[in-house]
């Protein structure tokens, strides 16, 4: 922590150092033509205190030097994270497609839809058995029922799947089920579940909730990290600006911003982030080019009788084509599927 005076005299200088000792960090004095600044040495994450310095008279600002995601940052683990599920892998050069149905409708429908999505090419099998609906009268998805067709599913595909957790209650079942845990946007500061989560070995697949902060979304990371949890993917799903032609405005600029600050794999839902089947597959490849660690895509055999999200489902057709679209921007990346 940097501490700036806003007082020359010594007596407050001296104040300021002792406060700085008592926290237990050791004071160590610049003294400017026009300031004097005192770097509190120690390690600050996480220590708010010696921010309420800032409340003195004689003290003009405190400021952080090092991040305050400790675990999610690369400040102390510079090396990218690499996150086997089942026979994938994801991150660290591997590129991961999660391809699936928004909600899992019927058993025949989420084995179909295993078999289309795999054809085509993806690893890992998409499809939410609890559904966080903005309205409660809406289809809230077919629960441990879903699971158990999520299982068969991939069981017969050898496709790993995610799925969503809404509740740390839910979690010890969705865990016994899922190889990933989706926290989805409406749950990303809902820290009671992420402390939940980060106490299983499932790897969690963290999406940005669609009012937050790149800081806010990688502190949420950090509090599944912290309970021990190391697996952790953050994707980007869109967030909510004032444009109304898409459904949400898809930030990509997170690839390069999180690839400097975390070592976490770094995944793109262009789905929710455009709301538009007909946007999906020029922003996934736009984030295959900015390199990110994968894509997540809401694919459905009949779009038009989908129970949630169809306007923005592809065809397994559609998702065939982008799929042979992305192979060669892999290629360039050094990437592979
Ligand atoms: C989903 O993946 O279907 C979903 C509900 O996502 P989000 O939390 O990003 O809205
Ligand atoms: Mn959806």
């Amino acid at each position: 922590m940097v501490i700036v005076m806003a007082s020359r005299r010594e007596e407050d200088i001296q104040n300021v150092a002792d406060r700085v000792e008592e926290l237990g960090y050791s004071p160590h004095l610049i003294r400017g033509v026009e300031r004097t600044v005192i770097a509190a040495v120690g390690d600050e994450r996480g220590k708010s205190r010696l921010q309420a310095l800032e409340s003195l008279a004689y003290v003009e600002s405190v400021f952080p030097i090092l991040k305050p995601f400790k675990l999610a940052g690369r400040e102390a683990h510079n090396e990218d994270t690499v996150i086997k599920v089942g026979n994938t892998t994801i991150g660290g050069g591997h590129f991961s497609v999660m391809a699936g149905p928004c909600s899992v409708e019927t058993r025949e429908q989420i084995i179909e839809s295993a078999h289309d999505v795999k054809k085509c090419g993806a690893t890992i099998l998409r499809g939410g058995a609890y559904k966080p609906r903005t309205s409660p009268y809406s289809f809230q998805g077919l629960e441990e029922e879903g699971l158990k067709y999520l299982k068969e599913a991939s069981e017969e595909t050898g496709l790993p799947f995610i799925t969503e957790v809404m509740t740390s209650e839910q979690v010890p079942l969705v865990s016994d089920y899922a190889d990933i845990l989706q926290i989805g946007a409406r749950n990303m500061q809902n820290y009671g579940l992420l402390k939940a989560v980060g106490k299983v070995a499932t790897p969690v697949f963290l999406k940005r909730g669609m009012m937050s902060t790149i800081q806010e979304w990688l502190m949420s990371a950090e509090y599944i990290m912290s309970e021990g949890n190391q697996e952790v993917m953050m994707c980007e799903r869109g967030i909510r600006t004032f444009e109304t032609e898409t459904r949400n405005t898809l930030d990509l600029s997170v690839i390069p911003v999180l690839r400097k600050l975390t070592h976490l794999p770094i995944i793109i839902d262009p789905s929710h982030g455009t709301g538009h089947w007909d946007y999906v597959a020029p922003m996934a490849k736009a984030a295959t080019a900015a390199a990110c660690d994968g894509l997540m895509i809401e694919v459905h055999a009949n779009p038009e009788k989908a129970f949630s999200d169809g306007a923005q489902s592809l065809k397994p057709s559609k998702f065939n084509s982008l799929m042979e679209s992305i192979r060669p921007i892999l290629a360039l990346n050094n990437q592979t599927l």
